[in-house]
């Protein structure tokens, strides 16, 4: 592993272990499958009980079934994933960020009683609806609705581009109810909503992203998030679900790294191997660079986090730099591949694929330029 300023060293004892453990699944029971997952556009499902197993569901939650780790171990995790496959480590960056956190955080006690064992043991699956198809950079200006009736609420409205939406048995759905943004958990198979696969994709292959409708759907009182209101409980989530994709991108631009750098040192080009060239050689050192860079910010971050010391626009720049790093280091490793770079079986392109996806959800570049560009100016450019 790529480790040039000695960043394993800050780690504790405990995070390594549980590290070498994922990445050891990773290597073994992921890597394998996951090129022709990549090219029939399908989820491993079969890893969602070993994921259960190794503790990845919860790691946000203490009790419940759950594995309760530091932030810096899930951003490890994320990682580890992320090396692999993106839709991997959205499977668990949902999961434990975006749906188990806010039931966690905002949830009745019969309602994390309910879900939050279930989802630890892998057996439900959630998603969190928040973005619609008008409405993504500004969720804030949703056209979902949330009317109240006499023991509940209907629901009306769409969420697109929902991660696992098509496979989960419980979403975390924001709507508007008067001019307030609440929470609700809908369950798979409740009458009035309908959720279907997008088709096409060409990136986050793996990953199922989804569609989902809501005509008249009843929701009980019982399934309100009732502690969670407004924007400050939807950007709590971002939050974690962020810092989970910029370590996500590190991993991805660790991987494409190592494939570069194996194939530079044995492929013979004009009789020498390419890596002997100076023009290879600086793509490689930049590779490097970013990486370290990236390392030493996301680590601290998990460290700012784990002291409950980060704030949500340092959260915003390790986004922003990792998949930005990532998309370019991915981009210089596949051109080192030759046309073998091109081949799902070299991974490259895979992540290459993945990061556009990346770049987009949890924030596009520009959003979190404008979230960084407010703090430092005190004026805000979004509009
Ligand atoms: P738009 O908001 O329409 O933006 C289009 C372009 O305009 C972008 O380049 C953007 O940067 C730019 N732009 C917008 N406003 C400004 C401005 N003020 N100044 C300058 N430029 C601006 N959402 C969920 O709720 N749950 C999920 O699980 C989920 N999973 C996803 C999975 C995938 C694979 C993808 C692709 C998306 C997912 N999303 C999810 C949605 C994601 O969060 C949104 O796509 C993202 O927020 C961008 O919204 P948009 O696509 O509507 O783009």
């Amino acid at each position: 592993m790529i480790d040039y300023f000695g960043v394993e060293s800050l780690l504790k004892e405990g995070e390594r272990i549980f590290r070498d453990r994922i990445r050891k699944f990773v290597d073994e029971e992921c890597m394998p499958g996951i090129a022709d997952h990549f090219d029939r556009g399908t989820f491993p499902t079969e890893i969602i009980p070993r994921m259960a197993e190794l503790g990845l569901f919860g790691l946000h939650v203490d009790g419940y079934g759950c594995n309760k780790m530091s932030h810096t171990v899930y951003g490890l995790v994320c990682q580890e994933l992320g090396r692999c496959d993106s839709g991997l480590r959205a499977m668990v960056s949902v999961q434990n960020s975006l749906v188990m956190h806010p039931i966690y955080t905002f949830g009745s006690e019969e309602q994390k009683k309910r879900w939050l064992p279930k989802m630890a043991r892998g057996e439900a699956i959630g998603c969190f609806g928040l973005s619609e198809p008008d409405f993504g950079s500004n969720p804030f200006g949703m056209m979902t609705r949330a009317e109240k009736q006499k023991d509940g609420y209907l629901l009306n409205g769409t969420k697109m581009w929902i991660t696992n939406g098509s496979i989960a048995q419980i979403a975390v759905v924001w709507a508007k109810l008067g001019d307030d943004i609440r929470g609700f958990l809908v369950e798979a198979g409740t009458p009035g909503f309908e959720s279907s696969l997008i088709q096409r994709k060409f990136s986050y292959r793996t990953s199922p992203t989804s569609l989902l409708v809501f005509k008249d759907c009843f929701v009980p009182e019982g399934n309100l998030l009732a502690g969670a209101k407004g924007l400050k409980s939807v950007l709590s989530c971002l939050n974690y679900a962020r810092y989970g994709v910029a370590c996500g991108a590190l991993g991805a631009s660790i991987a494409c790294y190592q494939v570069a750098e194996a194939f530079a040192r044995q492929r013979r080009v004009f009789e020498k191997l390419i890596a002997s060239y100076q023009l290879i050689q600086e793509q490689l050192v930049r590779m490097v660079v970013e990486i370290t860079k990236a390392q030493l910010l996301t680590y601290h971050l998990g460290r700012l986090l784990d002291q409950n010391r980060a704030i949500h626009t340092q959260i915003s720049m390790v986004k922003l730099n990792n998949v930005r790093e990532a998309m370019k280091i991915a981009r210089m490793a596949r051109d080192i591949l030759g046309a073998r770079g091109i081949l799902a079986d070299h991974q490259v392109i895979r992540h290459l694929c993945d990061l556009e996806a990346v770049s987009t959800l949890e924030g596009t570049e520009n959003i979190h330029t404008l979230i960084i560009g407010q703090d430092l100016t005190g004026i805000s450019a979004f509009y």
